[in-house]
């Protein structure tokens, strides 16, 4: 079984994010940009279950601009087996992710599509839903936990939900999203660095995959959080009473 993996280019989760002056998004020249960090426990599951025996094959993809590269070779440096670049021009909205992901797994036909839950930068969370939708395979979002029977071709997933712990029965094709607990992803090694510059790097257009980017949506403005105010230091517990009486905002 082969297993694909959706990696996003993102500002790096360290960066403190600046608004463009002309408030059209977020400033990203200049700046650090890393593996989406959800995209990493994607990874590293997907490397994890190939280790175990019960899959033959990681292709990790990855849509947007030409640096997109970099996070494929990071990818490949972390274990996957090769990396597929789909060259987008502008912003690209889980829509148009979604659908490009189905023309890939159309060409690749993976037995398991695996995401993270989210992308740091615009916390869409919508991706991997959108793919399963369009594939009509089963999902399980959430991922705390991703258990393989390949004998019965089922995979369970275990979720975190509001009041404990959900767990699905998914049968394969099927696609994962995967939560903050499922693993700890591992760091790439210098070694692995090195070999991941001679590993299978195939590049698409969406044009050759007869995908058609386009959006119903537009980003009217992007402004910053209003500033908070500089808190105050009390210096009794009657100076903090009576400001909670008094100046703290009921609820
Ligand atoms: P989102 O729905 O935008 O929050 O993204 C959820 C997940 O979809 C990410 O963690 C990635 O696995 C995948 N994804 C979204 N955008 C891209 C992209 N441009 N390239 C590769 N994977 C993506």
């Amino acid at each position: 079984m082969k297993i694909m993996v959706a990696i996003k280019r993102v500002v790096d989760y360290a960066v403190k994010i600046r608004v463009k002056p002309d408030k059209t998004g977020v400033e990203t020249s200049n700046v650090k940009m890393s593996m989406n960090p959800f995209c990493e426990i994607a990874l590293e599951e997907a490397l994890r279950i190939r280790e175990s025996g019960m899959a033959s094959e990681v292709v990790a993809v990855s849509m947007g601009s030409a640096h997109c590269v970099d996070t494929l070779r990071t990818g490949l440096a972390m274990g996957a087996d090769r990396a597929i670049h789909v060259e987008t021009p502008g912003t690209l909205y889980p829509l148009s992710v979604a659908k490009i992901l189905k023309a890939l797994v159309d060409v690749e036909k993976p037995g398991l599509l695996v995401l993270g839950k989210q992308a740091i930068d615009d916390d869409c969370n919508q991706t991997g839903q959108m793919v399963a939708g369009l594939l009509d395979w089963p999902q399980g979002t959430f991922a705390s936990k991703v258990v393989l029977d390949k004998e019965k071709n089922l995979a369970t997933v275990e979720r975190e939900v509001d009041g404990g712990l959900e767990t699905l029965c998914l049968e394969l094709p099927a696609v994962i999203t995967t939560d903050l607990r499922l693993n700890q992803p591992r760091y790439a090694t210098l070694p692995n660095i090195m070999k991941a510059k001679s590993k299978v790097l195939k590049k698409f257009t969406p044009e050759e995959l007869n995908v058609q980017i386009k959006s119903d949506l537009e980003v009217v403005q992007v402004t910053e959080p209003p500033k908070r105010k500089d808190g105050v230091i009390v210096s009794s517990v009657d100076e903090l009473i009576d400001k909670l009486k008094n100046e703290a905002h009921v609820i």
